[in-house]
């Protein structure tokens, strides 16, 4: 199949709870050429989770160096914690041509769209806010303090939904993930997208 010379962004938010990672992981099974950006953050690791492919776990002197030094295309603090993209690492996968996917929140989100308007955003929301709080507690991860801050924040979030230019609703995994690969391969026959195919040799 033809490639785009350049690879493109997508970006995917969404409440804590309510998915987005269990659901990626279907959209990556599905599409293995598709690259998952690999943020850094201060948070400590839940179990289970592994340096180098969840998150990249670092300190906040850490990362607040990689913010002095300009390496993150985006950064915001959530529930306690920083959370950020490296410009690098997603740079260099786009110049290969790969799409990559960012898992962020609506902060980054925003910073992400100002400086690349043709990013598209996708919001996942829950069947109901009751849902996303048996999720936040069945994945059996956090206390209920940092439970609570997580479902205060969606509120919050839910609030930037229509800055979003599409919902998903994470009803069950299968459903979420044909949305999310659809849009996907709806962004990827836009005529901007697909200019190279005009191309004269
Ligand atoms: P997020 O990445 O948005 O914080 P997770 O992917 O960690 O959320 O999912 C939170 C919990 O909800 C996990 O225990 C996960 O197995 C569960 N979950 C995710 N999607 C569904 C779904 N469609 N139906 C039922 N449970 C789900
Ligand atoms: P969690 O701690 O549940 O893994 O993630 C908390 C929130 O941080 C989620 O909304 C997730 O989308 C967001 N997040 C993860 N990585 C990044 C990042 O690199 N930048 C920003 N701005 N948010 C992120």
């Amino acid at each position: 199949m033809n490639k785009n010379a350049r690879g493109s962004l997508a970006i995917i938010s969404g409440p804590s709870g309510v998915g987005k990672s269990t659901v990626i992981a279907e959209v990556l099974r599905r599409r293995p050429d598709l690259y998952f950006s690999v943020s850094f953050t201060t948070r400590t690791p839940r179990p289970g989770e592994v340096n180098g492919v969840n998150y990249h776990f670092v300190d906040v002197p850490e990362f607040e160096r990689m913010i002095r030094d300009g390496e993150l295309l985006e950064h915001a603090q959530y529930s306690g914690n920083y959370y950020g993209t490296s410009a690098k690492l997603i740079d260099e996968k786009l110049e290969q041509g790969i799409d990559v996917l960012l898992d962020i929140e609506v902060v980054g989100s925003k910073i992400v769209h100002d400086q690349r308007p043709d990013t598209p955003l996708m919001f996942v929301i829950p069947p109901s806010f009751e849902v996303l709080e048996q999720r936040l507690r069945g994945r059996n991860t956090d206390s209920e303090e940092v439970i609570q801050r997580r479902l205060s924040r969606a509120k919050e979030e839910l609030k930037e939904i229509y800055r979003y230019d599409y919902l998903i609703v994470n009803d069950t995994v299968e459903n979420a993930a044909e949305d999310v690969l659809a849009i996907l391969r709806a962004e990827g026959c836009r005529t901007a997208n697909r200019a190279y195919l005009l191309k004269e040799e």
